[in-house]
């Protein structure tokens, strides 16, 4: 079969690989679409993504395809099916599972290998984060599945509430999603910041109600001015560098809520106001990844059309052009998501 494999930076290759063989409790799914995220970005962009992923290897994690086959004495899924999974499974017995921490198991599973024409899925991920893709969903919508779980359980910890405004720091896949979902939550004004204009064009279309080129407007500053100088309730950060972690930090209203959800670079260390904490009382949550159940709800808000992630895949382009792909990715300034069709 053909899969997409990585070997260092920019050096992707498309390659004749054998196609996996199912074991006890395994699935082999035909790939129909597999989506471009920031981390598969990340990783043509930089090798490597620290602790995650060891080269040359398959990559890609965002996926939906058909069941190609089953293992012996497995009464669900059944061949044909179409269906997402992944990218992760919890062991649900290590001390952070028992702690209903699924989303920091110590022995977690994942799943790695989507820009490829089959995958095989791990048992485990069968019985906790398998789920059938209803007919009128699109497999590149139900790959987008996994990012929404992600910003599920990050909105959670936000804790956003009706009308209560929501400024939201990088209009990329991940700025937008919060967006999306936040928006469908009942918050108030939204407000989002992005160095791109063609993105925060994006950002409004998707109804951000105030958009802020960080290029031309001082964000801290705008952000006050756009909220009678108080600051917003709930302040989402979803770029990963320390220096936006620090200014969401100062966008955030007394009592108001900080959600640093993207990963910033290994090692690196951010400086918080005491004050803030003490005096301004506000709260500052971090987020890392998703529980079955999130990925459950995520595929289920994505099927009831509560969250349309449809103007979120901008391009479709076939596996052999994935190295283009991940170039326009690079320079583009218009591309969200490319869905890639092995
Ligand atoms: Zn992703
Ligand atoms: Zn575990």
């Amino acid at each position: 079969m053909q899969a997409a494999m990585i070997y260092g930076v920019k050096d992707l290759r498309v390659e004749e690989v054998a196609k996996p063989k199912i074991a006890q409790g395994e699935v082999l799914v035909r790939i129909k679409a597999a989506t471009t995220c920031g981390t598969d970005l990340k990783i043509f962009q930089r090798g490597y993504v620290e602790g995650i992923i060891k080269l040359p290897t398959v990559f890609g994690h965002e996926w939906a395809g058909e069941v190609a086959g089953v293992s012996d004495g497995l009464s669900w899924p059944k061949v044909g099916m179409r269906i997402r999974a992944g990218n992760s499974a919890p062991c649900l017995r290590c001390h952070m599972c028992q702690k209903g921490s699924f989303n920091l198991c110590e022995d977690m599973i994942w799943l790695w290998g989507a820009y490829a024409e089959y995958v095989k899925v791990p048992a485990r991920m069968v019985l906790v984060n398998m789920q059938e893709v209803p007919s009128h969903v699109t497999f590149e919508e139900a790959a987008i599945t996994e990012p929404l779980a992600c910003v599920l359980r990050g909105i959670e910890r936000a804790n956003v509430k009706l009308d209560d405004s929501v400024a939201i720091i990088g209009a990329g896949p991940i700025g937008l999603l919060h967006l999306l979902t936040v928006r469908k939550m009942g918050a108030g004004k939204i407000i989002m910041t992005d160095l791109v204009d063609e993105r925060l064009q994006i950002a409004r279309e998707l109804g951000a109600d105030e958009t802020v080129n960080v290029q031309r407007e001082d964000a801290v500053t705008t952000v006050k001015e756009l909220t009678n100088e108080y600051g917003a309730d709930v302040v989402i950060e979803a770029i990963g560098l320390p220096s936006t972690w620090e200014q969401a930090l100062k966008m955030a209203r007394k009592g108001g809520t900080v959600l640093e959800f993207g990963g910033c670079p290994p090692n690196t260390e951010i400086k918080i106001s005491t004050e803030l904490l003490h005096y301004g009382d506000v709260t500052v949550v971090g987020a890392f990844h998703a529980t079955p159940p999130h990925f459950k709800k995520a595929l289920s808000l994505i099927a009831n059309g509560t969250i349309d992630v449809k103007p979120l895949i901008t391009r479709r382009m076939p596996l052999g052009k994935i190295k283009d792909a991940f170039e326009i990715l690079s320079t583009s300034k218009k591309d969200v998501k490319i869905a890639i069709n092995p």
